[in-house]
C-alpha cells in the first residue's frame, strides 16, 4: 500500500522562507487540535500525494526554487519524513520544517543529521493555558523540542498566534518572560489571530489592543506580522 502523508503542494512561494524562494509540502494530520487552527481540512483530513510524488515534483523545480517548507498539520508525526528529508537535500533544496515541537527526538535526529537549515516553532502558550489551546498536555514535549534548538546552531524563529480571549496581554508577558530565562536570542514573531477565517473551532472576534504592542523585551525583538 503506498502511503500518502501530503494534503497539498503550493508550488511557489516568496514570503516562507526567509530570503529564499520555495514551495510548501502540506503534510495531512496533527497531534494537536489548536482552537484557532486555519487548516482543519489538513489537520482532519487525508493524503492525497506520495512521498515520490512529491519528489517527481521537486525534480522538476531543481536550479528554479531555493528551498522546500515542510508545513501541515504537523510534518515530524511521518515515520518517513527523515529519510524523505534526505532526498529532499540530496537535490540540492535547502530544507524549513515547520513544527509545534511535539517531537523532539525526530527534530534531535534532524539537528543531528544536519538535515534542516531553519525552523519555525510554534510557541502555542504556557503549561497553564496548554490543554486548553491545544488539546495536548505535552509541554515538556515543546520545551525540549525548544532546548534543542536554542542549543543547536541552526537558525530558527518562534512564533505565537495571538487571539485575545485565549492568550491576554498579561500572558503575553509571561510568555515572553519565559523566553528570556530561557536565553531566547531570535527573533519572536506574534501572529494576531484573523477574524473570519474558518477554524477548527468557533471563537468570539479577537480584539488586540494597544497592551498587547506595548509587550516588549530587551533580550529579542518582538514583531507583529
Ligand atoms: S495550528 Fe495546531 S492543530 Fe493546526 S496544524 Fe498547527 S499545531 Fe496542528
Amino acid at each position: 500500500v503506498s502511503v500518502k502523508p501530503i494534503y497539498s503542494i503550493t508550488p511557489f512561494s516568496l514570503l516562507d522562507f526567509k530570503d529564499y524562494t520555495s514551495c510548501i509540502i502540506w503534510f495531512a494530520g496533527c497531534n494537536m487540535k489548536c482552537l484557532y487552527c486555519y487548516n482543519p481540512e489538513i489537520v482532519n483530513g487525508k493524503g492525497v500525494y506520495s512521498f515520490d510524488s512529491v519528489l517527481s515534483f521537486l525534480d522538476k523545480r531543481i536550479g528554479l526554487l531555493d528551498g522546500v517548507v515542510f508545513s501541515g498539520g504537523e510534518c515530524t508525526l511521518h515515520k518517513e519524513l527523515i529519510p524523505f528529508i534526505m532526498k529532499v537535500k540530496d537535490r540540492g533544496f535547502k530544507v524549513k520544517i515547520d513544527t509545534n515541537g511535539l517531537k523532539p527526538a525526530v527534530v534531535d535526529q534532524l539537528i543531528d543529521a544536519q538535515l534542516i537549515d531553519y525552523v519555525a516553532l510554534d510557541f502555542k502558550s504556557l503549561p497553564e493555558d496548554f490543554q486548553k489551546i491545544t488539546y495536548s498536555s505535552a509541554f515538556n514535549q515543546f520545551e525540549k523540542t525548544f532546548d534543542l534548538l536554542n542549543g543547536s546552531s541552526v537558525p530558527f524563529e518562534i512564533r505565537t498566534t495571538i487571539h485575545s480571549s485565549l492568550i491576554s496581554s498579561k500572558v503575553l508577558t509571561k510568555m515572553v518572560k519565559y523566553l528570556e530565562h530561557k536565553k531566547y536570542k531570535n527573533e519572536y514573531f506574534l501572529q494576531p489571530y484573523k477574524n473570519g477565517v474558518e477554524v477548527l473551532t468557533e471563537l468570539p472576534r479577537s480584539h488586540i489592543s494597544e497592551e498587547y504592542q506595548r509587550v516588549s523585551s530587551l533580550s529579542f525583538p518582538i514583531s507583529w506580522r
